[in-house]
């Protein structure tokens, strides 16, 4: 039986960032990871996965130590961001907050690589394997992997993803609904220098989305119909690139398709974060429309607040598991993960209805947006994540 202090489900962005944040406090972790990044090599393929990460979410990987690393590899920054249909549009421009940047695009791979790469000694990755059994009593929590392998620990937290084991160990229920459009993701080379701009053009099918990428490259995401993003799906590659060309701005060139995917679109919300000795983070907890691109951005909110509880339970010698911290943190995270949730879905309804009363009530709100000064720079510290979420 291999003891430590925590043991981690999943080792993707959100998992790592914890193990690591957690063992830079001098806490102990076993992190279970099916599979561990591939290594970096300079001349790889970009990866499909590509996130939208915030300020907020970037300071955070800075004082891990691990922002450094990412930027050694690869990542896009982006000054402006620009949201709107064809009658009106606002632009949100990081010089207005006083920045050089409002986010980045980086690759979900290197970003885990990146968190990987710190870890210490206390730290211990199992990988290729998974969880097959969970036992608690008032003490511990145990667990037993596929391999035989068994760990003991104070508390398990799940962070490995929508499909979570750990949440289903835990008996912990969810609520949700899959969305009816789904969403076709694409890495193009552009026929323009690298861009600082990232946009979403609103239709009545869905939106239609850039983000820069390093060098003359992009990542191109199509919300539709689920049936409409299936066929695109189907299309030769020639074809793909030519719908692409036709149906996105013209602003977006004559690009060169390179590889895509499509993604079903899932809201999630797990009934409870804490169960026992079991607490859950990022996906494993809840799940988004991702057309703002905040998905691992709530994730790593989650893993800030729960590596901060966890180091003051045990700098106050408390059970790292103490049911009344962890309820504050299930309290504070569910609520402000909720919001988030409602106000995706409230733009997913707004833009998605094709009324001339919608569309009038669209067109004035992002002509106030774009209009109003102080109202403005509010919605693009939201947009840095300096708001309340
Ligand atoms: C199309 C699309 C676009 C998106 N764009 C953005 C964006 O721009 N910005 C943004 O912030 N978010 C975005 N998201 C959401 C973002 O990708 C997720 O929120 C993020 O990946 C969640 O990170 P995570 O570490 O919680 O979970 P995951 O990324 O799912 O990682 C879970 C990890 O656990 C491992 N694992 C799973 N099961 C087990 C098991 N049983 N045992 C051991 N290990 C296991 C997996 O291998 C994986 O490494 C997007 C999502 C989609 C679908």
């Amino acid at each position: 039986m291999q003891n430590t202090d925590i043991i981690i489900s999943g080792g993707g962005m959100v998992g790592a960032a914890l193990a690591l944040a957690l063992s830079q406090a001098g806490l102990t972790v076993s992190l279970i990871e099916k599979h561990a990044p591939a290594p970096f090599a300079a001349q790889s393929e970009i990866d499909l996965r590509v996130s939208s990460l915030n300020l907020r979410s970037e300071r955070w990987l800075q004082q891990l130590g691990a922002w450094q690393a990412l930027a050694a590899m690869r990542l896009c920054p982006y000054q402006y961001l620009q949201a709107g249909e064809a009658k009106a549009s606002v632009r949100f421009d990081a010089a207005d907050i006083a920045e050089d940047h409002l986010g980045h695009i980086v690759e979900n791979n290197l970003v885990q690589l990146a968190l990987w790469q710190q870890f210490n000694r206390h730290v211990t990755v199992i990988t290729d394997t998974q969880i097959s059994a969970v036992q608690e009593n008032d003490t511990a929590v145990q667990v037993t992997l596929a391999d035989g392998q068994q760990l003991s620990g104070a508390l398990l937290i799940g962070a490995d993803g929508a499909n979570s084991v750990v949440r289903q160990f835990a008996g912990i229920g969810t609520q949700g609904w899959q969305y009816q459009q789904a969403c076709l993701v694409a890495y193009v080379d552009t026929p323009y220098p690298q861009q600082d701009i990232t946009w979403q053009q609103f239709y009545p099918s869905g939106p239609r989305a850039f983000l820069p990428l390093p060098g003359a490259r992009a990542s191109l995401v199509w919300y539709d119909e689920a049936a409409k993003v299936k066929q695109l799906a189907q299309l030769a590659p020639a074809a793909l690139e030519h719908a692409f060309i036709t149906a996105f701005p013209a602003e977006l060139g004559a690009v060169k398709l390179k590889a895509s995917a499509w993604f079903p679109l899932a809201r999630m919300h797990a009934q409870h974060y804490v169960k026992g000795r079991c607490v859950l983070a990022g996906d494993a907890a809840h799940t988004i429309n991702p057309l703002a691109g905040q998905g691992v951005n709530l994730g790593f909110a989650d893993a800030m607040l729960l590596a901060d509880t966890l180091i003051e339970n045990q700098q106050a010698g408390r059970d790292l598991a103490d049911n009344a911290s962890l309820k504050q943190y299930q309290r504070q995270r569910k609520l402000q993960n909720t919001l988030m949730m409602s106000a995706m879905d409230a733009i997913y309804q707004t833009f998605s209805r094709d009324s001339d009363t919608l569309s009038f009530i669209r067109q004035q709100g992002l002509r106030l947006a774009a209009n109003a000064g102080p109202a403005k720079r509010l919605l693009t510290k939201y947009a840095v994540g300096n708001g309340v979420f």
